[in-house]
């Protein structure tokens, strides 16, 4: 037996058993070894039936009143009660039809499985059921819980891995001997056969921990190497022209902040060492990146050097154009735009214009990274929410290049510490914390539907004021929602008050608002309707603008201070935290109002957190604590990253590893001496590496 070898060639593993395993990515004792368990129940803490709280729970009792029926096509359900000397249990079991055989007799079962609130009642939900003899017999008192194989039982997948252990035992070392040692962690077969086979809760701890540094060493070593050979790189040296930055600065209707300064200053260094800089300006939504991409962009133009601007939606691209015309072109410093929907003969001569270097500055979409568009001498790269775009993509831009440009990516999602040390370790970062003066915090509400009337009046009188008002719905058109809804539910009330943004902005003209100027914008809009109605919106031509999340980035309207999120507990937190950030780009007062679709006790948490807080990273950090970074970092997908056991969010143990890593480069230990590590960290230097 080899990790090498086909799990078909494993005692106990039939023809069927092969398929299944095969489905499931299964292929070798190699994919079983490290197939590592989801869960345990932990068998040595059994609780009383009176004294249960909601989690994960183990019970000893007796079952009865097994029952098992088909409600419907697809659906499943056994019932049974539970009893113990305390007390009695609901047990459901959802697509388990052999339960009902399973659980015939008398004997004393051990229940394992999640004792929580639902169809009205407390009950333990599909929970695992092992009679006492038999956790006697196999003398686990804590089991492995394995992922679903389908069609396969879990007591099958225990035994297949059983027959494995003679290889697990064997197991290589993948991490230098010495630093396991320096750490005082368990070796790698070790373990895995504690995870595997544990005894005891502590096994699984020992366990992890050794894994999970592991995972965390590969991640955070890629992240290091990437980082050297970046430095490695060769760019051009952009020399920086100081007369040119103060007349620029001084010439802004506003102060920089010490944070615009501190980050602008940050990357003329970084220009004029010839060193790629690969910078990410991380600042809250409102806090005044754009300037500071724009000034970068004049010090550039001022050496001689082109840059790009790569926004994700035509409707920001379109708004950074103008901005950035209208600051760079006292500068004599020509702005260009490049967008898909441009027509054929204005594009072809802008193209023309990027090639010969006669356009100093090109905005755009992922119109810039076509084969057709070739720069005279690309310097500085501006990628505008990086979190849009995924790696190919800030590739291709790059590539456009004979060196490898200056890099600048912003973002006002903002990546937690944790994830900056890890999946992004490579860049350095600049901080916007400081909000430009005179800015309020936005005051956030959660209004139930039955308030919009009170809503709207108070709204009505911020327009009296002269203030300007967004209303951002979920969905284009209301039957997209309601075919999509219906299949999970078949529950009409809710698909009837799904809020729609052509059925609102009905809606609204038929409301105390009937007397305002009101606007429609969504994605589906020709873009020559798009640029007019935004175009109305930031002249205050308008003083309404329902819109779906097309206005989520970038769009920047100071004189509007209020935003309706409709539907909000359809949206996540960061988008909800992106959408608010429309609002509260002034001196003024503003406000934001999370409107739900369902009463007030169904609110989650999501947009509690929202009402109680305005700082984003505050947000971000919560939100990678609820939903895991797959959900912030679209492109990057947790899934793709492979972590079994360590956590992202765990930053204390992050900083931990960090130091191994040092440790091991002081003591001269090679981290990548045995092959199976080399493997990993090079496929994580190309799945997270930024350029
Ligand atoms: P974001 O960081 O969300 O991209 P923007 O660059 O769109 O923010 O800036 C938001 C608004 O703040 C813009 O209207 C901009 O002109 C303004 N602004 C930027 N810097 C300052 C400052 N230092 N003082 C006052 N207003 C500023
Ligand atoms: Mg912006």
């Amino acid at each position: 037996m080899k990790l090498s070898t086909p799990l078909d060639q494993i005692k106990g593993v039939g023809e069927k058993t092969w398929l299944q395993l095969q489905a499931a990515g299964l292929l070798t004792i190699g994919d079983l070894v490290e197939f590592l368990p989801r869960a345990y129940e932990d068998y040595t803490k059994v609780s009383k039936i009176t004294e249960l709280t909601p989690g994960n729970v183990v019970v000893r009792g007796r079952i009865s009143a097994v029952a098992s029926r088909y409600v419907r096509r697809g659906l499943h359900v056994t019932t049974a009660v539970l009893s113990d000397e305390s007390g009695k249990v609901p047990l459901t079991w959802f697509n388990q039809p052999y339960r009902a055989k399973h659980l015939a007799g008398n004997s004393e079962w051990l229940v394992a499985g999640e004792f929580t609130f639902s169809q009205r009642r407390y009950q333990i939900l599909n929970p695992s059921t092992r009679s006492s003899e038999e956790v006697i017999e196999t003398g686990g008192s804590i089991m492995p819980i394995y992922r679903q194989v389908a069609g396969l039982k879990t007591a099958q997948l225990r035994k297949i891995i059983e027959e494995i252990r003679p290889v697990i035992t064997m197991l290589p070392e993948v991490l230098p001997e010495k630093l396991v040692k320096h750490v005082n962690m368990l070796s790698y077969a070790d373990a895995v056969l504690a995870l595997h086979f544990p005894e005891n809760s502590a096994d699984v701890e020992t366990g992890k921990q050794r894994i999970g540094f592991q995972e965390l060493i590969e991640l955070l070593y890629a992240a290091e190497l990437n980082r050297a050979d970046n430095a490695a790189l060769e760019s051009y040296a952009i020399s920086f022209d100081l007369d040119a930055v103060k007349q620029f600065v001084a010439q802004l209707p506003f102060r920089l902040t010490n944070d615009q300064r501190r980050a602008a200053w940050d990357i003329i260094q970084n220009f004029e060492s010839g060193v790629p800089m690969n910078r990410l300006l991380q600042g809250d939504v409102g806090s005044g990146k754009t300037v500071v991409a724009g000034l970068s962009a004049l010090v550039a133009a001022r050496a001689g050097f082109q840059s790009a601007i790569m926004a994700p939606t035509e409707l920001l691209a379109r708004q950074h154009a103008e901005t950035l015309s209208a600051m760079l072109e006292p500068f004599s410093v020509s702005v260009g735009l490049l967008v898909g929907s441009l027509k054929k003969k204005p594009k072809d001569e802008l193209k023309q214009q990027i090639a010969s270097g006669a356009v100093a500055v090109t905005v755009g979409t992922h119109a810039l990274i076509q084969e057709s568009v070739n720069f005279h001498k690309l310097g500085f790269v501006v990628i505008d929410e990086q979190h849009r775009f995924g790696v190919a993509q800030r590739q291709k831009l790059m590539t456009k290049s004979a060196k490898m440009p200056h890099l600048l990516a912003m973002t006002a999602t903002p990546i937690p510490r944790s994830l900056q040390l890890t999946v992004y370790g490579e860049l350095e970062v600049s901080l916007l914390q400081e909000k430009p003066s005179g800015r309020k915090p936005i005051l956030t509400k959660i209004v139930s539907p039955v308030s919009r009337t009170t809503l709207l009046g108070s709204v009505d009188r911020e327009i009296e004021h002269g203030r300007q008002v967004y209303v951002v719905c979920p969905l284009i058109e209301e039957l997209e929602g309601r075919g999509k809804k219906e299949e999970g539910r078949g529950d009409n009330a809710f698909n009837s008050e799904l809020a729609s943004v052509t059925a609102e902005y009905e809606r609204l003209k038929k409301t105390v608002l009937k007397h305002r100027r009101i606007g429609l914008l969504h994605g589906k809009m020709p873009a020559d309707d798009k640029d007019r109605v935004m175009k109305q919106f930031a002249s205050h031509e308008l003083d309404v603008l329902v819109s779906t999340t097309v206005i989520e980035v970038g769009v920047d309207v100071p004189n509007a201070t209020v935003m309706i999120i409709e539907g909000a507990e359809r949206f996540g937190l960061a988008q909800l935290h992106q959408l608010r950030g429309r609002v509260g780009r002034s001196e003024h007062q503003s406000y934001c109002y999370l409107v739900t679709t369902e009463s007030k006790q169904t609110t989650s948490l999501r947009l509690r957190e929202l009402e109680h807080s305005n700082d984003g990273f505050y947000l971000a950090e919560k939100d990678l604590e609820m939903r895991g970074p797959g959900e912030i970092y679209g492109r990057v997908q947790h899934g793709q990253l492979d972590l079994q056991v360590a956590s992202l969010a765990d930053t204390r143990s992050i900083v931990a590893v960090k130091d191994a890593i040092a440790w091991a480069k002081e003591n001269g230990i090679d981290l990548l001496q045995y092959e199976g590590m080399r493997g990993r960290v090079e496929r994580y230097r190309r799945l997270t590496t930024l350029n």
